[in-house]
């Protein structure tokens, strides 16, 4: 299988298609149930999702064409840093689409933010609603830590291994330009590592220190630690 990604060392985010969609209510109840925590349900997450998105309501009169449907509820107006809003170019095809889609069975809806993805929508982006230019996860959530946490950033740095002390983990092994030192966790280790890559040679995969089974990819590897230490997710 081909899977483009990105080749940015800290947000993946800065390469994907910036449609604004969540998952299906049945994807979280599935996780939910999974790992018997139902924070995982859609209506628990809902809140963490509104939160983390600004949006901007269409302006059909920039945009053009007609009234776009769209899930005022699925956001909060308190909510940021991400921009969300919708493209202000209005595709000439766009009514031809919709016909086509629906002689084959499908039925439009109001958006694909709610938990159900059944039918066709037209889509919010990941978008500044005024430069009309990408918001990412490092223009957002990276910036505003920047500018307004203590949260540092290490540019141009891989994480090599998680330390374990027993099977809790207590710190992880970093390499920036060559050189490799440890960074000590105070309370604990986030694992926020993509679900699909690896960009590197196997030999230089995550490992997982103490751990006794060697690691395929930060999937399984994500997968094997949630199992093995609470100190880690
Ligand atoms: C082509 C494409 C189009 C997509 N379009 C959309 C879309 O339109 N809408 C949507 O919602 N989703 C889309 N997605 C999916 C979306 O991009 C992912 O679901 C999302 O980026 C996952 O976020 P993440 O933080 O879990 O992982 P990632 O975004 O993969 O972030 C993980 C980061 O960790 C870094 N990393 C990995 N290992 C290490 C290490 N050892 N040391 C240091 N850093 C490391 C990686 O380089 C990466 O930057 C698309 C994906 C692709 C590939």
């Amino acid at each position: 299988m081909v899977y483009q990604r990105s080749a940015s060392k800290v947000c993946g985010l800065s390469l994907h298609l910036m449609v604004l969609f969540r998952g299906t209510a049945g994807s979280y109840q599935a996780w939910a149930d999974a790992v018997g925590d139902s924070a995982y349900e859609f209506e628990n997450l809902l809140p963490f999702f509104k939160k983390s998105v600004n949006f901007t309501a269409p302006n059909i009169d920039v945009r053009g064409g007609p009234a776009i449907p769209y899930q005022s509820s699925a956001y909060d107006p308190a909510g940021g840093p991400l921009h969300v809003a919708y493209w202000n170019d209005y595709l000439e095809a766009s009514p031809y689409i919709r016909s086509a889609l629906q002689e084959a069975g499908f039925r439009e809806t109001d958006g694909i933010e709610s938990g159900s993805l059944l039918g066709f929508a037209q889509w919010p982006a990941t978008v500044d609603p005024d430069a009309m230019v990408r918001d990412s996860s490092e223009t957002s959530f990276g910036r505003q830590a920047i500018e307004s946490t203590t949260l540092r950033f290490y540019i141009g740095s891989t994480a090599k291994k998680i330390v374990f002390s027993g099977k809790k983990a207590t710190g992880v092994m970093v390499e920036t330009a060559g050189i490799t030192y440890k960074l000590k966790a105070r309370k604990e280790v986030v694992l926020a590592a993509g679900a699909v890559r690896n960009r590197l040679a196997p030999e230089h995969r995550l490992k997982a220190d103490g751990n006794d089974s060697s690691v395929r990819h930060n999937y399984s590897w994500f997968q094997a630690s949630v199992q093995r230490s609470s100190s880690v997710r």
